[in-house]
């Protein structure tokens, strides 16, 4: 008896520590004119392969740069290094997310002022990625259409957290019979007027709207009268 109060105890102080953190990262990122945007999903719902393909065509004229997260494998970060673009892996051991300590302890080395855009891919995990601010200026919750209409329902709390849902792989809603009102349905539910973009990374569709929605994003965070 007794320990479970004070599992809550260090589990606040955890998160109001992140926050500090996140916020002194929030702010050395508006000072350096770096948009910040994170990516979070279940594992398997194409972070990675949405990430290398904004990597190499918006790096065409923005500079670009991207933190990765993975339980154990370097493989993302390999992946995504192929874009050009510089990449680093956040490699979290057993830790199911990313907290904004990894990311403020990764960009040494990195001239922030020399960046348009970085990009953190968080660890595939939609729970507790919600609890942590990594400082980003746009969080993007990611579902394929392989995965079914109801992750909204499944996990509000993400969705909440999030800015923009993005729905992948979308090359493939026909043969997986997507419903398409059914998923946006239960993204509104959870989240009334919540901004949806659609996207196959690997086919193109709905690349160019993804790309001029964080353009727009970035050119009005560069604004004075923003
Ligand atoms: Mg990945
Ligand atoms: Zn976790």
């Amino acid at each position: 008896m007794g320990a479970q109060p004070r599992l809550v105890e260090v589990r606040k102080n955890v998160l109001k520590q992140n926050d500090l953190t996140a916020r002194n990262l929030r702010e050395q990122f508006k000072a350096a004119g770096v948009f910040v945007v994170s990516l979070v999903s279940s594992p398997g719902t194409g972070k990675t392969m949405l990430l290398e393909k904004t990597l190499s065509l918006l790096g065409q004229t923005h500079r670009v740069a991207a933190l990765v997260g993975d339980l154990a494998t370097e493989n993302d970060a390999i992946r995504l290094a192929r874009s050009g673009a510089p990449v680093k892996q956040i490699t979290t051991g057993t830790l199911c997310h990313l907290e904004a300590a990894m990311v403020r302890n990764s960009l040494d080395g990195w001239n922030l002022n020399e960046l348009d855009f970085l990009f953190i891919e968080n660890v595939g995990n939609l729970v507790c990625p919600a609890s942590y601010d990594l400082g980003e200026d746009l969080r993007l919750v990611l579902i394929s259409v392989t995965e079914g209409e109801d992750k909204p329902l499944k996990y509000p709390t993400i969705f909440n957290s999030a800015d923009v849902a993005i729905i992948t792989k979308v090359d493939l809603a026909e043969a997986v019979e997507f419903d398409w009102p059914t998923a946006c349905g239960n993204i509104q539910a959870v989240r009334p007027g919540m901004e949806v973009l659609k996207v196959s990374a690997k086919t193109g569709i709905g690349m160019e709207k993804y790309l001029e929605f964080l353009t727009a994003h970035f050119e009005g965070c560069r604004s004075p009268i923003a």
